[in-house]
């Protein structure tokens, strides 16, 4: 006996609950399919957890700072054991209300794996499900690549469940996952050793954003940076790991992390739909696959891997298939942010992009010592920038590198996407005294990179 549903979600992470309770939300029948837990990447393994050890790990420059303010503190301690107990409890706590979002819209959960055994039909570990419209929602997973060892590099996933803090980590790879993995371990007192083998951090980003936290990371203790930099080997003696470094260096730690980037996740999955040459789920701008009645959003088939971007995805998606409302997501200027130290965050074109993109474009630039630090002593800048479009004056990109970068950066975003002019942002009223007022303060352009 199989049962059957107008609408079927596989994958309960940010784009499968948000399709599958928006489409129950136009009244059609919904199933979804989780083999593990509810919320997906974000909530159990990524952007969650990730910002909860950031704060954890902020602290620590947080009670240096003090100092300078007059506050004397004793000594301090740090327990592992207290921050991953209760970021477990909240994940659990998410976990719950995940699920009682889908129940309260009528959705029906089935918790186990699914597969499919024919274009319209799934085996859920047994249970058999047929549906008019499938979406494939499966997310992502770290990949690592297979060099010698390969078994003693932990994925990030494993990060959040280290039964003890590690006290000297190599970080393999300086994308986003990289270094904010690179704050949260130096942060709790770990030394960090960051082996990428591009010539920058932060691949993708505007090179200023790269040089300014590159520049930032480099002043701190605990941190070491080798870029252009391969591995050959990891090796483990006894509790501890050996990596060796294609160039004949060898770096002893207790954790090898691997941020080496993600591939996405059909494991087990068996879609008859076609897939990119890198795995990916290939779909139209309707997120339609080459089945007409399977769907994908997400990081299983998207290019920007962001819980927004897959929320966004969904909720257009369901509205089209189901509720007679047709929209598109605009993918130009989509605010991001990495929780280094310090934080970056952008939206919009940076300067290579937009020139590579055609445009002709105007920079301003500037790179100051945040007041809270005249006191504090920590020698940290804050570096900030815009990218004009010359002919018509629209700001179409914004970046920055400094304390509450994600925080100013959305206001920025709206600004952006609203079609905002550098006139715009120049007779905007600064707030005083902030680091953000530096936004509408910057008047004169500096020479383009050669
Ligand atoms: P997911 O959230 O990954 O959900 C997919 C779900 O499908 C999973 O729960 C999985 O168990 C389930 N599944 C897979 N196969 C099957 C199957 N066959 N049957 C049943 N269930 C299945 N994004 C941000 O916007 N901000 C951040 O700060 C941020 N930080 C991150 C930090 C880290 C360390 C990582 C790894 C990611 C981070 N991301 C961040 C990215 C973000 O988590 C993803 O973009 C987002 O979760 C993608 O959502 P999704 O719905 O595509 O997939």
């Amino acid at each position: 006996m199989s049962e059957h549903y107008d609408f079927f979600v596989i994958g309960g992470g940010s784009g499968g609950v948000r399709a599958a309770r928006i489409a129950a939300g136009h009244g059609v029948k919904v199933g979804i399919a989780e083999s593990n837990r509810f919320g997906g990447t974000c909530v159990n393994v990524g952007c969650v957890p990730k910002k909860l050890l950031a704060y954890a790990a902020d602290y620590a420059a947080h009670f240096e700072d003090a100092r300078g303010f007059g506050w004397k503190s004793g000594k301090l301690s740090f327990s592992w054991k207290t921050l991953i107990g209760n970021k477990d409890a909240e994940i659990k706590r998410l976990n719950t209300i995940y699920e009682k979002i889908l129940s309260d819209s009528g959705v029906t959960i089935i918790k186990g794996h699914a597969r499919f055994t024919g274009k319209n039909t799934l085996d859920i570990d047994g249970r058999i499900i047929t549906a008019d419209k499938i979406l494939i929602a499966t997310g992502g997973k770290p990949f690592i690549p297979n060099i010698p060892g390969r078994e003693y590099i932990s994925p990030s996933n494993d990060m959040f469940y280290l039964p003890k803090a590690p006290k000297h980590v190599v970080i393999i790879g300086g994308g986003y996952i990289g270094v904010e993995f690179a704050h949260i371990f130096s942060g709790i007192g770990a030394r960090v050793t960051i082996l990428h083998r591009g010539d920058s951090l932060l691949r993708g980003f505007d090179h200023d954003i790269s040089a300014s936290l590159q520049d930032e990371m480099s002043k701190q203790k605990n941190f070491d940076l080798r870029l252009k930099t391969d591995i050959a080997k990891v090796e483990k003696k006894g509790t501890n790991f050996i990596v060796h470094t294609v160039g004949g260096e060898q770096i002893r730690c207790d954790l090898v992390l691997g941020a080496t980037g993600r591939a996405p996740n059909l494991d087990d999955l068996s879609p008859p739909v076609d897939l990119t040459p890198d795995g990916k789920v290939k779909v139209n701008r309707d997120y339609q696959t080459s089945q007409p009645h399977i769907f994908a959003v997400g990081d299983v088939c998207n290019a920007l891997n962001l819980t927004p971007v897959a929320l966004a995805e969904a909720h257009v998606l369901a509205d089209r298939l189901f509720g007679n409302r047709h929209r598109a997501v605009d993918y130009e200027f989509i605010p991001t942010a990495v929780f280094s130290n310090p934080p970056v965050s952008t939206v919009g074109y940076g300067e290579e992009d937009a020139r590579s993109k055609g445009y002709d474009v105007e920079i301003y630039r500037t790179s100051f010592r945040p007041m809270k630090h005249t006191l504090s002593g920590r020698d940290e800048r804050t570096m900030m920038k815009l990218v004009v479009d010359k002919k018509t004056g629209r700001v179409i990109g914004a970046h920055m590198v400094g304390a509450d970068a994600p925080e100013i950066m959305q206001g920025i975003a709206i600004a952006i996407n609203a079609g905002a002019t550098k006139a715009v942002f120049d007779r905007t009223i600064g707030i005083h005294p902030s680091a953000a007022e530096e936004f509408v303060t910057m008047r004169s352009p500096v020479k383009p990179k050669p």
